[in-house]
């Protein structure tokens, strides 16, 4: 069976949209993209459509790409003080001159709705649920409880340990909660022995950027599979096209349950974008 996350997603839209159409005000979601990596322009624009689609207003703050670090510094200063802005996300990557450290340092965690400040990341790994997970990890778990995945007891095979998907995955279905508590493995690339531990998976996230990396061969009968990777390939016609991390077109067929690239995660991380938009929002009016 095919997860289909784009539909999954696209219900979420709904229910934010209704919840927000209720309010006599926006929530605000602040983008900061400085020069023009082709990727980041296609994500921008995803986010800012899915945005609009659920009465959040975007803002794009565009930067060229010599810009200097002070400069987009002090522009998190402002959206950091300004009231009307809920959610401030600086579109990765950034050039080699401006440090990713510094930005998502200076960002308010309050605000920091890509979930990355280490105060964030810290009240994921405790469990403390008053900060923001970050956006694909959050899809995934979410994509899971609405497809009625159970992840307790489980064992879960997470292929990479990168900050913004292995690592906070693994942090956050280990937990000792409701729809956590899952047995977690993460590999990386010194791991050995991996196909032993891929298939000894009862969920396998792939999430590694490399095309077609997980084979048949790598995957139990009737396991889970999700898979992350976002690859742009190049095709024969000069077209390009996107592809995941496992080959889709042989493990579909052992898998009892499996995510396609595209419309499976990738609009899940954008859905929970928008959920921590509104969250941020949500709480500024409670108060
Ligand atoms: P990174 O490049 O930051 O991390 C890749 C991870 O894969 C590393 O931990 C690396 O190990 C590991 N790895 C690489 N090669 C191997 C190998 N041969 N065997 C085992 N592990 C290996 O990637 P990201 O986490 O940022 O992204 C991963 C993929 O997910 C990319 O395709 C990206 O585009 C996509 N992505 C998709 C999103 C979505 O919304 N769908 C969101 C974010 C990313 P080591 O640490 O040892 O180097």
């Amino acid at each position: 069976m095919i997860i289909n996350g784009k539909k999954i997603a696209d219900e979420i839209a709904i229910e934010l949209k209704e919840k927000i159409s209720k309010y006599k005000t926006k929530p605000n979601l602040s983008v900061i993209l400085v020069g023009n990596n082709p990727a980041s322009l296609i994500y921008i624009r995803m986010k800012e459509k899915a945005s609009e689609k659920v009465g959040i207003d975007f803002n794009l703050y565009h930067f060229k790409e010599e810009e200097k670090e002070s400069v987009i510094l002090n522009e998190i200063d402002k959206l950091n003080q300004d009231d009307k802005v809920d959610g401030i996300l600086v579109q990765m990557p950034l050039p080699k001159h401006i440090s990713n450290k510094k930005v998502i340092e200076r960002i308010f965690p309050k605000k920091d709705v890509d979930g990355f400040h280490p105060i964030n990341v810290g009240k994921m790994l405790i469990g403390d649920d008053t900060g923001f997970l970050p956006c694909t990890p959050l899809g995934i778990k979410t994509l899971l409880y609405k497809s009625h995945i159970e992840v307790e007891s489980k064992h879960v095979v997470i292929l990479g340990r990168s900050n913004i998907v292995g690592k906070p995955l693994a942090a956050i279905l280990m937990q000792k909660k409701p729809h956590c508590n899952a047995t977690v493995t993460v590999c990386h690339s010194h791991s050995k022995n991996l196909k032993e531990i891929t298939r000894s998976a009862d969920i396998l996230v792939a999430a590694i950027g490399k095309p077609k990396f997980v084979t048949k061969e790598m995957v139990q009968n009737g396991a889970i599979v999700l898979d992350v990777g976002i690859n742009y390939i190049k095709q024969e016609d000069g077209t390009t096209k996107i592809e995941g991390d496992v080959d889709f077109e042989n493990v579909s067929k052992i898998a009892s349950q499996i995510t396609p690239v595209p419309k499976g995660v990738g609009p899940m991380t954008v859905a929970s974008l928008l959920q921590n938009t509104f969250t941020s929002f949500n709480k500024k009016n409670e108060k």
